[in-house]
Parts: C-alpha cells; structure tokens; sequence
C-alpha cells in the first residue's frame, strides 16, 4: 500500500478526478471549455481568454530541474501555501485527524488545520530557539498526527533543524506525513531535501518562488514528494490553480541567463542580512538577534515602544509576541531601507552610495540579464555566450573596477551579431542606470601600450552618444568575436549610455589590438566612474549631464 493509500483521506481516495477541459491542445478546435473565443483586451496577454494548463509541463520540468527532481514527484501549486493546504486537504479529515507544529513557526499549517477541521498540536523549540527532534518524535508518537510540519530554517526564528534529523523523523514516524518547508532554502547553507523526498516515501519537500527568486506576486511554489502523494494532491486542487501570467512570469525569471543575476540576488541580501545585524549587535534594547532566511529575528525588551518608534518612521515589521514576548521579525530590504530600519534604533548606517543596476532585456533574438555595480570590485561573472566577447568584457569591468553579472541566451545558431550587440546595448543601460545622476563623478579617458599595439580611449559621460573609431583589423575574427562587430560595440554602448567615445588603436597583432580597444575602455570607464570623494558636483559647467 502507498502512503497516500495508507493515510490519505478514504473519501478523497474514492473521488473521481476532476472532470476539466485541461489544457489546450494546438491544432485542435477548443470548444470544451464554455471560455470567451475573443482575445482578452489587455495588451501583451495573448492567451488569456482560455484556461491555463492545470500542471505546465514546461514549468513542471523547469522546476524539477531547479529543485534536481524527477518532475513525477513534483505538483506545482499557487505558492506553497497553496500546498499546504492541499496536504491538509488530502490527509486530514474534519475532526479526526491532527498536524503537529514546532513553535513558534509560520502560521499558516495551524491556520489551514483549523480551517479543515483539524486538530493542531504543538510542542516548543528549545532554548534558545533549538529544535530538539527527540522532543519532536516523542510528541509525534503520542500525538500521532497526520503530518508533521517542520520548517527549516525556520520562520521566524531562523533556526536550522540539524542535517539528518527530518529524515530520521520520517523514518521513525511511518504513519505521519513528515513536511520540510524549505521556504526560505536558498538563502541556507544546508543542502536541500528535496532529491530525497521521493525515495522516502512519507517525506514531502515545499519549495517557493515568492523569496529568492522574487516572485511573491505571481504565486507559485512546489510541493516534491513520492508520485502517489502528488497524485492525492492533484485530487484536491482547484481545476486550473496557476494563472497564466503566473505560468509565464515563472518560466521567465527561472531563465537559464537569469540564474546568475538570482545569485548574485541571494549574495547580497546575505551580505545585508549580515551587515544589519552587525549594526545592531551593540543596541541596548535588543536582547538577541538571530539571522535565518532572508530575515532577522530580535528580541527587544519593550516591544511597544519600539512598535511606536517604527510607526513613526513608517517602517513595518512583524512582532511575534508567540515566538519570544518581544520577538520582532524584520526582513532585509534594500540598502536605503535598512538604513531606515537601522535609524529607528538610533544607528546611523555608514554611506553606501549603491550606484548598482539590474537590467532585464529580452527580445526575440536574445535574452539578457545584467546586474552591475559601480562600488564594488567583484563579483565578475559574464557569460555571453562567445568566450572571447566575455574575456572583453572582463577586461571592461575588471580594469574598469567594477562588479558585473552578466549572462545572454542568444540565437548564436543564426550568427554572433545579436548577441554582442545586444549585450553592448545591456552594458550601456546598465552603466547609464548605475550612474543615475552622475554626480561626484569624472570624465575623460586612457592610453595603453600592449607590447606593439597602442590604443587610447577617451570618453565623456555627457549624456550625448557620439563614437569615433579609429583603426582597423586585417582578421575577420578574433577568438570568434568578428572584427567589424568591434567598433559595433563600441557605438551600441555610447548609444544606450549616453557618452561620446573615441577609440584609437594601431598594432600588427588583431588579438592585442582588441584586447588592448577593451582594457584601455575599463580604464578610462574607471576615471569616469571614480566618485570624487572631495565634490559632489556634477562635473559639467552646463549643471547637467
Ligand atoms: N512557508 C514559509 C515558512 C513561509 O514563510 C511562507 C511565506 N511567508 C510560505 C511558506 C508561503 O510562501 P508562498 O505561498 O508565497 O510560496
């Protein structure tokens, strides 16, 4: 007998599947579904006059993959608190079974439990905040729930349950469904449990897009567990769960290209996280901090005070009178606004003056994700798809000093042009962006030797495109980088960032001379970048750039 067999509810069991038209099938008439045969009249959603796909196979597999998952053990639900109620749903008949939670935790399993009828039992993490799974299986063997639910790390105590223990509780709890929320996974260290969820056969794994992949509003998230436990929750959900935006938005920000610019996402949040805690370490009022997640958890010593101070200063936050009496969870936002959160406890956070841009560029020929700041050395991650064009561009940022993620999935199977061009094009908007209004900042340029090769590049950030490229290559290509795409480059980044460049370069060797165009662009970037730490002035007689 299977799991869902042996503990799923006896009259979700017998149900029938639901009877929908699901999804349409190209080439076919559809009219099965009583929908409205006109495009909805809102621009750019072509396919929203009909049903979305129940389960999107390309979704489906998108996420199995992410997750390292046969995509069989995967349901994809309308966020993950979506799928814990499905699981209730499922599992947990209206005043005969139970959950069991460990508190303080996220709200939402008691809350769904009692909705169904449920009954909630509980035990406490230890001190301070430490989960205890002797405790834990102790209270399940008495209690005999349904499903444990178990969240690591946790909400809001960021508490981390030990490597090895929600396996062990699985396998000494046969008769309960054991739930490893793994909401906030990508922000831990601790490897994932979702490749096992579907060889531990009363294991289930949930997983979300809301938080490091920034997708809260679109809704989606995953439960992973063995097929016949994913074939329970299919029963119970709603006839058509994922909106079709939803679906797409998805499969878009979970891109290939996109993957480096989540992580460099994910590294910075952490290093926030890190930062605010810091700043905090020596205020008097607070009594512990803890980090998990994409969160801080206090414990503050007069909440209400604080709740007051905050209010004032229209910074919320949520007290968790439930997890300690003056518990306080506080996510990690952007810069400025921690520096507002930071301010309510009297720290005055040091100046970090984020010239940082993210751009998301997508056409039919390619798609590009850049992140770039103008502050910060590293990290350099470029990949677009032509190794010698990363080099390039490496040598852009690296002499230019600055960090820059960049990745392009391009049809390089037509030809290179699309692909360098529109990666200029990115670079360009990205500097423009990370420059916003310029201020403090130089102009001019940089001349380098390269053993024969000369080249000099001068550049003024006026805000007015306008390139001179002066020189020329005797190969058609170096490193599979055409040559004639090289002053093409030059001119989409002047376009996009709004900057007169002028490149002189002679030599006998092309690979030095393009070498030599780039480095000698980084450097000039450099000056024209440096903030002048002695004016903030925009450097233009005009007063405006
Ligand atoms: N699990 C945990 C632990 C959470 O904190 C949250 C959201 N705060 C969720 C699940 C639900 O997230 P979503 O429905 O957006 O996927």
């Amino acid at each position: 007998m299977t799991v869902a067999e042996r503990l799923g509810r006896p009259e979700i069991l017998a149900l029938p599947p639901v009877d929908i038209a699901g999804a349409p099938v190209a080439g076919t008439i559809r009219l099965d579904a009583n929908e409205n045969p006109y495009p909805a009249l809102v621009q750019g959603q072509a396919a929203l006059n009909r049903y979305p796909d129940p389960q999107p196979a390309d979704l489906t597999l998108r996420m199995a993959d992410l997750y390292g998952v046969d995509p069989a053990n995967l349901w994809v639900s309308r966020g993950s608190d979506d799928a814990i109620d499905l699981l209730i749903r499922a599992f947990c008949a209206a005043g005969r079974d139970s959950v069991a939670i460990v508190e303080p935790t996220f709200a939402a399993y008691a809350q769904f439990a009692r909705i169904q009828g449920a009954k909630v039992t509980s035990i406490r993490l230890g001190d301070g905040f430490a989960f205890d799974a002797d405790a834990v299986l102790r209270l399940a063997e008495a209690e005999q729930p349904k499903i444990l639910f178990l969240c690591t790390p946790n909400n809001p105590t960021g508490t981390r349950i030990p490597e090895g223990a929600v396996e062990q509780l699985a396998r000494a709890l046969p008769d309960t469904l054991v739930v490893a929320d793994e909401a906030y996974g990508e922000f831990d260290e601790a490897p994932s449990l979702a490749p096992v969820a579907g060889s531990i056969a009363n294991l289930v794994v949930l997983r979300t897009l809301s938080k490091a992949y920034g997708l809260a509003g679109a809704r989606i998230g995953c439960a992973i567990a063995a097929p016949d436990i994913i074939a329970l929750l299919a029963k119970v959900s709603p006839p058509y769960p994922l909106p079709g935006p939803s679906i797409r938005a998805a499969l878009d920000a979970l891109g290939p290209e996109r993957m480096p610019a989540h992580a460099e996402r994910i590294r910075l949040i952490l290093a926030e996280r890190a930062r605010v805690a810091a700043a905090l370490a020596d205020v008097a009022e607070i009594r512990s901090i803890r980090e998990g997640g994409n969160f801080l958890f206090l414990e503050v010593d007069d909440p209400e005070s604080l709740a007051k101070r905050l209010a004032a200063a229209a910074v919320r936050v949520r007290f968790r009178p439930n997890a300690a009496p003056g518990g306080v969870r506080i996510s990690i936002g952007l810069p400025s606004e921690n520096a507002a959160l930071l301010a309510v406890f009297g720290v005055a956070a040091e100046a970090c003056p984020g010239r940082r841009a993210e751009i998301v560029r997508d056409t039919k020929e390619t798609r590009i994700v850049l992140a770039i700041d103008l502050d910060r050395p590293e990290p350099r991650s470029i990949d677009s798809g032509i190794a010698f064009y990363d080099h390039m561009l490496d040598q852009v940022a690296a002499h230019g000093g600055f960090a820059l993620t960049l990745a392009c999935s391009g049809d390089l199977n037509i030809d290179p042009h699309h692909s360098i061009e529109d990666v200029a094009i990115t670079l360009g908007q990205g500097l423009k962006e990370a420059l916003g209004e310029k201020r403090g900042i130089g102009r001019f340029g940089f001349a380098l030797p390269m053993d024969e090769t000369s080249a000099e590049v001068l550049i003024d950030l006026s805000g007015r495109p306008f390139v001179k490229f002066d020189g020329s290559f005797d190969s058609e290509s170096v490193g599979g980088l055409p040559t004639q795409m090289v002053p093409h480059i030059f001119r989409s980044i002047a376009d996009s960032l709004g900057a007169a460049i002028h490149v002189r370069v002679s030599g006998d060797n092309d690979h030095h001379k393009v070498e030599a165009c780039f480095k000698a662009f980084g450097r000039a970037l450099r000056q024209g970048l440096a903030i002048d730490g002695t004016s903030s002035a925009l450097p233009s007689t005009k007063g405006m750039l």
